[in-house]
C-alpha cells in the first residue's frame, strides 16, 4: 500500500472562507458581492496598497540591502518600533519587554501558545471568547494548549454579553489564561467599552489570571492607533504583565508579507533576559529566523517621521471608509422600510459586521442574491462599496423582510 493510504480526507470546507471564495468565483453573475474575505478593499472593491507602503518599499528596494538572515527574533528596527506602537512611547513595559518578530499575527499567536505550553506555571489551558477568530482554537490546540470558551456574544442584543464574560472570568480557576481581542473583535465587531475594559482588568487581576492580547487591527478600528491600543496599555498600567500578538496585515495592508510581532511583558530586566533566551530557543527550530522584507517596510514607516504621519492618515482613511459604509448600509436598509433595528451595524467596529442573520438567511443571500459571506452572519464591511451597498441592502431586506 502507499505510504499515505491511511490519511483521511479532511472536511471539504476546512476553511469556511476558502469555500466562500470558491462559490463566489463559480458565480457568473456580474454584480456578485464577496463579503467573506477579511481584507480591506477600496471603494472600487479593489485590493489596496497603502501609498506609504509603496514609498517605504521603494526606499527599501533602492537601498540595495543584502539578503543576509535576520537574527532569530527578526529585524530589530522593526520590533523596537512595533513595541512602541503597541505599548506607547514611555510605557513602563518597554524596558522589560521580550519581543520577537513573527510570521504575522498567526505566527505570533502560535509562538505565544508554544511558550505558554512550555513555561506557564498554571494550567495549560487558554480561554477564548465565544465566538472568536476561527483560527484561534486550532492555533492554540496545535501549540499544545487546551482551549475553552468564555461567553462574549449575546445573540438577543447582537451585543456584548458583558455579565456572562465577567462571570466566566470570575468562575475560572485561579491563574487561568485569557485571550482578549484588543480591538475590533473578530468576528463580531463588538468591543467592550472603556469602563467595561477596566472592570475586565479588575476581574482578571482578582483571579490572578494571565492576559494574552491579540491585536490584529491596531488603528483599523477607530482610525487611531493609540485609542485602539487602550486595553493593552491600561492593563500594563494596572500592573498586569500580559503578552501580545501584533499583526501588520490589516493596518499596513501587508497581508502576504507576514509582518508581525509577539511580545511578553516581564517583571524586570533579569526575568526579561531569561525569557528572551527561551523565546529564541523556541523559535529557532520552528523557522530559524523570520522573513525580512515586510519587516523592513514596516520599520521604514514606523521610524520615519513623515512617512509615519502619512501612514496614520491612511489607516484613518481605511477606518473611516468602513465606518461610512456601515452608516450607508444602515441608511439603505431603513430607506427600504426595514422594520428591524440595524443600529448594531454602526455600533460595531473594525473589518466585520455581525449582522445577526441566520445561516438559512445567509444561504439565501448567496443562492438568490449572489452575496457571499460566512454562515455565522458575519460580513466584511471592507467589501462594501458605494457602488454595491444599495444592492446589498436590498438583498438583506429580501432575506430578512
Ligand atoms: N487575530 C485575529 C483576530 C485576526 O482576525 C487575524 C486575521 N484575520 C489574525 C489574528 C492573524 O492574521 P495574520 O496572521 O494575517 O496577521
Amino acid at each position: 500500500a502507499s505510504t499515505w493510504a491511511n490519511v483521511p480526507q479532511g472536511p471539504p470546507k476546512q476553511d469556511a472562507i476558502l469555500g466562500i471564495t470558491e462559490a463566489f468565483k463559480a458565480d457568473s453573475f456580474k454584480e456578485k458581492i464577496n463579503l467573506g474575505v477579511g481584507a480591506y478593499r477600496d471603494d472600487q472593491g479593489k485590493p489596496y496598497v497603502l501609498p506609504s507602503v509603496r514609498t517605504a518599499e521603494d526606499k527599501v528596494v533602492s537601498a540595495h540591502l543584502n539578503k543576509e538572515y535576520a537574527g532569530i527574533t527578526g529585524v530589530p528596527e522593526f520590533t523596537k518600533a512595533a513595541a512602541v506602537l503597541a505599548y506607547g512611547a514611555g510605557s513602563s513595559a518597554l524596558d522589560r519587554l521580550v519581543i520577537t518578530q513573527s510570521i504575522s499575527g498567526t505566527g505570533a499567536l502560535r509562538i505565544g501558545g508554544a511558550f505558554l505550553e512550555r513555561f506557564y506555571p498554571g494550567a495549560k489551558k487558554i480561554y477564548i471568547p465565544n465566538p472568536s477568530w476561527a483560527n484561534h482554537g486550532a492555533v492554540f490546540k496545535d501549540a499544545g494548549l487546551a482551549v475553552e470558551k468564555y461567553r462574549y456574544y449575546n445573540k438577543d442584543t447582537i451585543g456584548l454579553d458583558f455579565e456572562g464574560m465577567v462571570a466566566d472570568i470570575k468562575a475560572a480557576p485561579k491563574n487561568s489564561i485569557f485571550l482578549l481581542h484588543a480591538c475590533a473583535h473578530n468576528p463580531t465587531g463588538i468591543d467592550p467599552t472603556v469602563e467595561q475594559w477596566k472592570e475586565i482588568s479588575d476581574v482578571v487581576k482578582a483571579g490572578e489570571h494571565y492576559a494574552f492580547f491579540d491585536m490584529a487591527y491596531q488603528g483599523f478600528a477607530s482610525g487611531d492607533t493609540d485609542k485602539d491600543a487602550f486595553p493593552v496599555r491600561m492593563f500594563v498600567e494596572q500592573g498586569h504583565n500580559p503578552c501580545l500578538a501584533q499583526s501588520f496585515a490589516k493596518n499596513m495592508g501587508l497581508y502576504g508579507e507576514r509582518a508581525g510581532a509577539f511580545s511578553i511583558v516581564c517583571a524586570d530586566a533579569e526575568e526579561k533576559k531569561r525569557v528572551d533566551s527561551q523565546v529564541k530557543i523556541l523559535v529557532r527550530p520552528l523557522y530559524s529566523n523570520p522573513p525580512v522584507h515586510g519587516a523592513r517596510i514596516a520599520a521604514e514607516i514606523l521610524n520615519d517621521k513623515a512617512l509615519n504621519k502619512q501612514w496614520l492618515g491612511e489607516v484613518k482613511g481605511m477606518a473611516d471608509r468602513i465606518i461610512t459604509m456601515r452608516a450607508l448600509l444602515k441608511k439603505e436598509l431603513e430607506g427600504l422600510g426595514s422594520k428591524h433595528d440595524w443600529s448594531h451595524i454602526t455600533n460595531q467596529i473594525g473589518m466585520f459586521a455581525y449582522t445577526g442573520l441566520t445561516p438559512a438567511q445567509m444561504d439565501k443571500l448567496a443562492t438568490e442574491h449572489s452575496v457571499y459571506a460566512t454562515k455565522d452572519g458575519r460580513i466584511s464591511v471592507a467589501g462594501i462599496t458605494s457602488g454595491n451597498v444599495k444592492r446589498l441592502a436590498a438583498a438583506i431586506h429580501a432575506v430578512k423582510p
